[in-house]
This record gives structure tokens, C-alpha cells and sequence, in this order.
């Protein structure tokens, strides 16, 4: 099955909003397993939607559509779709119901320009939106699928997720089955990952990984292909436990939980209570701490400390003393089981505009037992601030685990 993606909006292709959707269709559809060939964008422009679809249709048997649904008068997705197959729009009394409750459920009067989103190319299945009000819908043409949704990446996905899949998996007659698996890796570059997992990561392998970086965390995708869901479900856990035997500790989650909330559980679990002292990462450290909506249980202060002025050379030790003491003194203050302190990020005097690095060091007091690390991360400020709070949560999690 051969898949293509054509998302609509001005917005997309003159640079204002990345289009993500195409991302996230593409990533599920080929757990399907559908193997898209395509993306491409398109203003909001009947004619350039049209010569969109027929491309698509040319590249493809699925094609899945996405933007220009909305109510205002830019929006022209459904018209184009109705006349390049030369149908009639049609009124579907459920979806204008639907859309109604909507309004009236939020105190509002629907406004009339509202009511075209109830409209669909005559003869296509509705796909109702449970999410927001405008209508999808599907067409099968000459053998060809075309799926229509909204551009808002929530309703797309819901659409994806309740219409889209279920119904190629059923038209497609699938004998076999796709089970999937994530897990995510902190503190392994990517380039160490591909050499412990090498034959893993071969492409047309059953199980199927791919590799998903972003900044120090790595999402490992295991995508297994079986006759029935027993196969496919023995051939995913034989290939979890050969990841967790190479990666061991570097493994943070085995599901969609990134480094703030996997400590966040961690705490919870231990019921233990942190504190954070931060030099140069402007409080970043407890502002990742203090993402996970239960953090007031355990997070009981974060400071946040004036860089200091001196000159670089010097910087260095009174940093990676600094963390040490900060670490110490915020978790002494607080009353707290873990303190935190971050010694300065430092823009060294080597580091150039062309390639610049920062050096941070990191200290983190477990009830009196002291871990810390000096680290060293390419890039500019912001970026190595970004990394060096990654870092941090890394080291408190491994110092819960007793792994550090
Ligand atoms: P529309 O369905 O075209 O009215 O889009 C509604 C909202 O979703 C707008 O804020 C768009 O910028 C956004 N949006 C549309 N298409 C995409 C896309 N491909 N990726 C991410 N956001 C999108
Ligand atoms: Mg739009």
C-alpha cells in the first residue's frame, strides 16, 4: 500500500507554521505497514488543491489530506475535493447536529459560516469530529483512498486514530498484524546506540526500529509484524529484552515519558523531595522539575543565581566548586532529600561564534551522598542550556537508581 500525504494551508507553505501534520501521519501510517512516497503542500487555492490531489493520486492508492476545512472564506479544501471529482456538496444532518451541541454546549450560537463544515462531497462516508466541529470525510475512487481532515493537529489526529487506521487496516484486508513498542534512551549518542545495536537497525528487518533524536533523548521505535498479534507480540518482547540488554541503564522509559516526568514518577515513588540551585541555566533545571503537574508533592524550592563576571580561566573551578556548594546549601535550606546545584555555564574563551561549546557542571547531594559532573555540550547558550538541564535530570535520575 502506497501512501501520500498533501497538506493544505497558506500558512504551511510560506513558513509561518511548520507542518507537523505530515509528520505524524506519516509516522503512523507506516506502522500500518503503508509505505509513503509522498509530501506535499499546498496553498489554500482550489486550483493548486486540485493539481495537489492529482499528483498524489498519481504517486499513490492512499492519500490522506489535511487542512483547509475551516469555516472562513480561505478555507476551500472540501469545494476542491467535490469539484475535481466533479460531486455535489451535501449537507450531512448528523455532522450540522454535531456541531450545534457543540456551540450550544459552550453557550454559544452557531455562526451561520459554521455550517458549511457539516458539508461533504456527495456520496463520501463522513468522518464525524469529535474534537472541534469541522466534518472529514472519505472517498474510494477507482481503488483509491482519499481521506479528508481538518488541518488542527488535534482533530487530525483523532481522525487518524478512530477512522483513518481502522478503516485501511479493514480495506486493505491486512492478514497480518502490527504491534508497536517505544522506549526512549538518554545519554547514548546516536552514533553509540547504532554501534551496540547494529543488526537491529537494519532496514527491512522484522522487527523494524527507527531512531527518533531530540536533543540528548533518543526514541527507539520497535515496530513488529506478525501473521497473528501472538507472533507479532512474541517477536516485539524478544526484541525489547535485546534492547534492554545492550542499553541497560540508558533506557529511561519504555513508553512516551521524557526525562521530567520519568523523575517526577521517580520521586513520587521514593517519596522524595528536591531542591534546585542554578548558575547560569536561568532556572531551567526547575522549570523541567516542575513540568509534571504533581510537582508540588515533592519540589520544594529552586533558586536561581546570578552568572558570574569573573574572568573565564578563573570560572572554572569556582564553577565546579560552586555546583558542589550550591547543591548542598539549597538541599541544607530547603529541608529537601535531593539538592541540586548547577556550576555556571561557561562560553570558554576557545569557543567561537562559528563553533561554540559550553562547559557546565553539575552536583547533585543525595541526602549527603555527592555525585557530580563537568560536561561539555556543542552549541550556543541557549542550546547548551537546554542540554545542561537535560543533564541534570539525568544525573538525579541515576542517582535515585543508585546507578551513579
Ligand atoms: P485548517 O483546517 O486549515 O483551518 O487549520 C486549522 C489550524 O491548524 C491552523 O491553525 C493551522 O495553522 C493548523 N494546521 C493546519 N495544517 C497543519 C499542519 N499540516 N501541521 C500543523 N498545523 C496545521
Ligand atoms: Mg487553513
Amino acid at each position: 500500500m502506497r501512501a501520500a500525504v498533501l497538506t493544505v494551508g497558506d500558512e504551511l507553505i510560506c513558513g509561518y507554521r511548520l507542518d507537523t501534520n505530515s509528520q505524524a501521519i506519516s509516522r503512523r501510517l507506516s506502522l500500518l505497514p503503508a509505505e509513503v512516497v509522498l509530501h506535499l503542500s499546498v496553498g489554500d487555492d482550489v486550483e493548486a488543491i486540485r493539481r495537489g490531489l492529482d499528483f498524489a493520486l498519481g504517486a499513490a492508492d492512499v492519500v490522506v489530506v489535511s487542512g483547509g476545512l475551516g469555516p472562513t472564506e480561505d478555507d476551500l479544501t472540501r469545494q476542491a475535493i467535490a469539484a475535481h471529482f466533479g460531486l455535489e456538496l451535501v449537507e450531512d444532518a448528523e455532522a450540522l447536529r454535531r456541531i450545534l451541541e457543540r456551540f450550544a454546549r459552550s453557550g454559544r450560537v452557531m455562526p451561520e459560516s459554521n455550517r458549511i463544515q457539516a458539508q461533504v462531497p456527495a456520496g463520501s462516508v463522513v468522518i464525524y469530529n469529535d474534537r472541534g466541529t469541522a466534518a472529514g470525510f472519505y472517498l474510494k475512487r477507482d481503488g483509491k483512498h482519499i481521506f479528508v481532515t481538518p488541518g488542527i493537529p488535534d482533530e487530525m489526529e483523532g481522525m487518524l486514530e478512530q477512522f483513518i487506521l481502522p478503516t485501511l487496516q479493514r480495506e486493505a484486508g491486512t492478514d497480518h498484524s502490527v504491534l508497536r513498542a517505544v522506549l526512549k534512551v538518554y545519554g547514548l549518542p546516536e552514533s553509540q546506540i547504532n554501534e551496540l545495536i547494529r543488526p537491529m537497525l537494519a532496514r527491512g528487518r522484522n522487527p523494524l526500529l527507527g531512531l527518533l533524536p531530540h536533543r540528548g533523548t533518543i526514541t527507539i521505535e520497535v515496530a513488529a509484524t506478525g501473521a497473528t498479534p501472538e507472533e507479532a507480540e512474541v517477536l516485539l518482547q524478544a526484541d525489547l529484552a535485546a534492547l534492554r540488554r545492550h542499553l541497560g541503564r540508558y533506557i529511561i522509559s519504555e513508553d512516551e515519558r521524557e526525562l521530567p516526568q520519568v523523575v517526577a514518577d521517580l520521586l513520587t515513588e521514593r517519596e522524595l523531595t528536591i531542591a534546585t540551585a542554578e548558575l547560569g541555566t536561568g532556572g531551567l533545571v526547575a522549570a523541567r522539575l516542575t513540568q509534571p503537574g504533581e510537582s508540588g508533592r515533592w519540589f520544594l524550592r529552586g533558586l536561581v543565581l546570578r552568572p558570574p563576571v569573573q574572568s573565564v580561566r578563573e570560572e572554572h573551578t569556582v564553577c565546579a566548586d560552586e555546583a558542589r556548594r550550591l547543591a548542598r546549601d539549597v538541599r541544607a535550606a530547603a529541608g529537601s532529600d535531593i539538592g541540586v546545584g548547577v556550576g555556571a555555564l561557561i562560553v570558554p574563551e576557545d569557543s567561537t561564534p562559528a563553533r561554540p561549546y559550553g562547559v557546565v557542571y553539575i552536583a547533585a547531594d543525595f541526602q549527603g551522598r555527592e555525585i557530580h559532573r563537568r560536561l561539555s555540550f556543542n552549541g550556543d547558550r541557549s542550546r547548551v542550556r537546554e542540554w545542561a538541564a537535560d543533564a541534570a535530570l539525568s544525573l538525579v535520575r541515576l542517582g535515585i537508581l543508585g546507578e551513579a
